[in-house]
């Protein structure tokens, strides 16, 4: 028997229209580069507009494109900052049946330009600041039949649409079109950490659902009362889904644009009363400087209203954890995902009964947490056989759910989805151990594994034992071959500035916590380690510079 429930398609237009009627008056706050000091560094304008408006403009923005001959499933790239005019294209692409491409705007224009053609963009709405990149990615992209350009130019160039101008004289859509909600609504390439980048084809339903799933309690938790600064970029995985569970709920938005620093982070934090704000760890290790500075020159922040900050993409360290409550009050909430999980899988929110600041508290606040509802993980082993909950076995990540992706763009990577037990999963090459009460725990992306005589070591619990050192800033923890073992951890630090600190006290002060063989046989002190699109370490490059490290 079926049940008597209305069939009701999970569009993004319903999105759309909330924001605009229920949230007409709440407030979307941006910040804009209104010209550039004698060093050439940006100087920052602050603009504000409304749902109300934004969501007006987006419907004109979706006009517009369908005005320039745009069809069903055609894809339209941006190349933008996070602003105010950015959540617009969120809005209104998707709502005129177009597909949102966002490009990662720190990638190489040759990389662009690659997955431009791949992804056969037929529009790129790009921000002036990134302008310089026309005329090449014009050159290279034959499928690109129009540019346009958000905000003012210092000089025109032919044949591009202004993008303010665009919208004003547009028709705009009609409020909910009909769309069907396993159409294509976004699409975002991998960051090719591991790989060549891949496309990931989100859904209307999987938006639409991702957002509904991601605000409550347990999880992000949020609602209308709120202020969000996602600082995580709008083309890192949808700013992980914020602008659209924002839209969806009515919190408030504020966008940094190019202003990434500690002290704009922190002056927006303080000024526009943000209450949850998103980044990854070396966003937050930025910011923890600037507070620590702020405090001791007798000038702290007022960060009062902050409830949350995010964290993800790669692991937070628990010192990291620890350092922001303990120093200024301030939680970070542990998340888990990827591009092929739209992204959020897990949040690390603490079990009923459990005090966060005890030692319990943050062992578990470091772990990447719980599933989302709807969203399931299990660990396998090479032979692809199941392996147990017990928080120590390591195993392979996979993972199913409404918003994981069952395949990539072009059906490439097709290795990385299986069936078992006569459903679909997809491998996310992650390796992590699962604890009795559901807590995922990463211990290293599979690539980037140490094997030791045939042994795993995963360099994720090392690197943030050795940040836990009070001389050492960052720390990446990689391979180096080994003539009998094959391969041996070496750790890789960047000290704290006018500090140095040794081998033998880094692993004096990491030994109690782990196996004897698990611990660097190495370490090489340097001022810099690379930092992908992304803004995790690039340990590809380290390894080839450091393999044969262990042979001198
Ligand atoms: P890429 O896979 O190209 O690096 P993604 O942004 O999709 O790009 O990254 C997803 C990966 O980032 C995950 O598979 C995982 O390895 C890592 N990651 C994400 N969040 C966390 C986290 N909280 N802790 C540890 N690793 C994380």
């Amino acid at each position: 028997m079926q049940g008597n429930m209305m069939d009701v398609q999970l569009t993004v237009p319903f999105i759309l229209e909330r924001a605009r009627t229920l949230y007409r008056h709440r407030e979307i706050v941006s910040l804009l580069v209104a010209g550039r000091d004698e060093k050439g560094s940006p100087i920052p304008r602050k603009h504000r507009t409304t749902y109300g408006e934004v969501a007006d403009r987006a419907l004109k923005l979706g006009g517009g494109l369908k005005g320039l001959g745009l069809t069903r499933g055609d894809r339209v790239a941006t190349l933008a900052v996070n602003s105010y005019r950015h959540l617009e294209a969120y809005l209104g692409v998707p709502s005129a049946g177009l597909v949102l491409h966002t490009v990662n705007i720190r990638l190489h224009p040759e990389q662009v330009a690659w997955i431009l053609n791949h992804a056969e963009d037929r529009v790129l709405i790009v921000e002036n600041v990134f302008a310089a990149m026309i005329p090449a990615l014009r050159a290279a992209c034959p499928a690109l039949e129009h540019v346009i350009v958000m905000g003012p130019l210092p000089q025109a160039i032919p044949g591009v649409l202004d993008y303010d101008a665009f919208v004003e004289s547009s028709t705009p859509l009609e409020a909910l079109p009909d769309l069907q909600e396993n159409e294509a609504a976004a699409m975002c390439y991998t960051s090719g950490t591991t790989g060549n980048p891949k496309g990931v084809v989100y859904s209307h339903r999987s938006t639409v659902l991702h957002s509904l799933a991601s605000a409550p309690k347990d999880c992000l938790n949020v609602g209308e009362a709120d202020t969000v600064l996602p600082i995580v970029p709008m083309f890192h995985v949808n700013a992980w889904g914020l602008p659209y569970t924002c839209a969806m709920y009515g919190a408030q938005q504020v966008y940094a644009g190019v202003f990434s620093d500690g002290p704009s982070l922190a002056g927006l934090l303080q000024d526009e009363r943000v209450t949850i704000t998103a980044g990854v760890p070396t966003i937050w290790m930025g910011l923890l400087g600037e507070l620590d500075r702020a405090r001791s020159a007798g000038t702290p922040y007022d960060l009062s209203a902050l409830q949350s900050l995010i964290v993800g993409g790669s692991a937070a360290p628990e010192a990291l954890i620890r350092a922001f409550e303990d120093r200024h009050g301030l939680s970070l909430l542990h998340a888990w995902g990827m591009t092929e999980t739209h992204p959020l899988g897990t949040a690390s929110s603490i079990p009923a009964g459990v005090d966060p600041v005890s030692d319990e508290g943050y062992a578990l606040r470091a772990k990447q947490g719980r599933t989302v509802p709807l969203i399931e993980l299990e660990l396998i082993d090479d032979d692809g056989h199941k392996l147990p909950h017990d928080g120590k076995t390591m195993g392979r990540l996979i993972t199913r759910g409404p918003w994981v992706a069952d395949s990539y763009f072009k059906g490439e990577g097709q290795a990385n989805f299986f069936s078992m037990d006569g459903k679909l999963w997809f491998d996310t090459g992650d390796i992590a151990t699962l604890d009795a009460r559901g807590y995922m725990h990463i211990q290293d992306r599979s690539k980037d594994l140490i094997k030791s005589g045939g042994e795993w070591i995963g360099s994720v619990d090392l690197e943030n034992a050795i940040m836990a050192h009070p001389a050492v800033a960052q720390c990446a923890v990689i391979a180096m071959d080994d003539p009998r073992w094959d391969e041996r951890p070496l750790a890789v630090v960047v000290p704290r500035p006018g500090q140095t600190v040794t081998h033998e006290e880094l692993i004096a002060f990491i030994a109690p916590k782990f196996a004897k063989w698990w611990l660097p046989d190495a370490t090489v002190l340097t001022d810099h380690i690379p930092i992908g699109a992304t803004g995790k370490f690039l340990k590809r490059e380290l390894r080839e510079e450091y393999r044969g490290y262990g042979g001198q």
